[in-house]
């Protein structure tokens, strides 16, 4: 789904990517966790195509996307800070990638019920994003991305706004719906018990560099350093 090969990212003179090499297989759920700072949101808009990358190669779905606009790489990406169109309705929000790819109305709108059930926001579906909390905001964003069927998913702490409950409801509804639909996912967050219950392989970051990229088993039972031990709660 996702091939990274020795990519680097830097701001003027400072480099925050050193070297990442990803290999990621279809349908693979790979978590990344780290230290506020150390990258993830810069890798995920690298993979995303909103930042250029300073060296080395990039696969999606198989296609060489290094030099692509983000419009041509097939992805679908929810952000830690979301934007919806304010104007819209939150129904018209989930449906707008939808519109423009000219899907047929009676599809969209039983796509866009289906996707909003799912996230406990069918009745919010006729407001618009200022007369939702940020949790209910946060849900139309990922909503927006769940109608799309992409070759990658990228999502940057998708639940970082939503109380506990719901975060715990939610973490469940995505794991299923990773395993109905089979989708690639780079997910970002700084909540080590949703890696471990989310991921078929969690990736370790720091200041840039990879540390482990591993099972959550393996990286629990097995943890490459001790900053990977500490990091994510192993057992000294
Ligand atoms: P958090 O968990 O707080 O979201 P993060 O792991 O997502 O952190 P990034 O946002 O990827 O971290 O930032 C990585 C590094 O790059 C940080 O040192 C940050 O200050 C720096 N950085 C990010 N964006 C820019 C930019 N546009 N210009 C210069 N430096 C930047
Ligand atoms: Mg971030």
């Amino acid at each position: 789904a996702l091939a990274a090969d020795g990519v680097k990212k830097s701001y003027g003179s400072v480099e925050v990517l050193h070297d990442i090499g990803i290999e990621m297989a279809e349908g693979e759920f790979l978590v990344l966790v780290g230290p506020s700072g150390c990258g993830k949101s810069t890798l995920l808009n690298c993979i995303a195509g909103l930042e250029e990358i300073t060296a080395g190669r990039l696969h999606i779905g198989g296609r060489d996307v290094t030099q692509e606009p983000p419009k041509d790489r097939d992805i679908a990406m929810v952000f830690q800070s979301y934007a919806l169109y304010p104007t819209m309705s939150v129904g018209e929000n989930i449906g707008f990638g939808m519109k423009i790819r000219k899907v047929p109305r009676p599809q969209m709108e039983e796509k866009i019920r289906e996707v909003a059930t799912l996230l406990q926001i069918d009745h919010l579906l006729n407001r618009r994003p200022s007369q939702l909390s940020g949790g209910q905001r946060q849900r139309v964003a990922m909503g927006r991305a769940l109608v799309r069927d992409p070759a990658l998913f990228l999502f940057d702490e998708p639940l970082s706004n939503l109380d506990a409950k719901l975060r715990v409801e939610m973490r469940a509804e995505i794991k299923r719906l990773h395993k109905r639909v089979g989708a690639s996912i780079v997910y970002v967050t700084h909540d080590q018990i949703e890696a471990m219950t989310l991921a078929s392989r969690i990736m370790v970051l720091k200041d840039g560099h990879i540390q482990q990229i591993g099972t959550p088993q393996e990286i629990y039972d097995r943890p490459a350093n001790t900053f990977v031990a500490d990091f994510m709660g192993s057992p000294p």
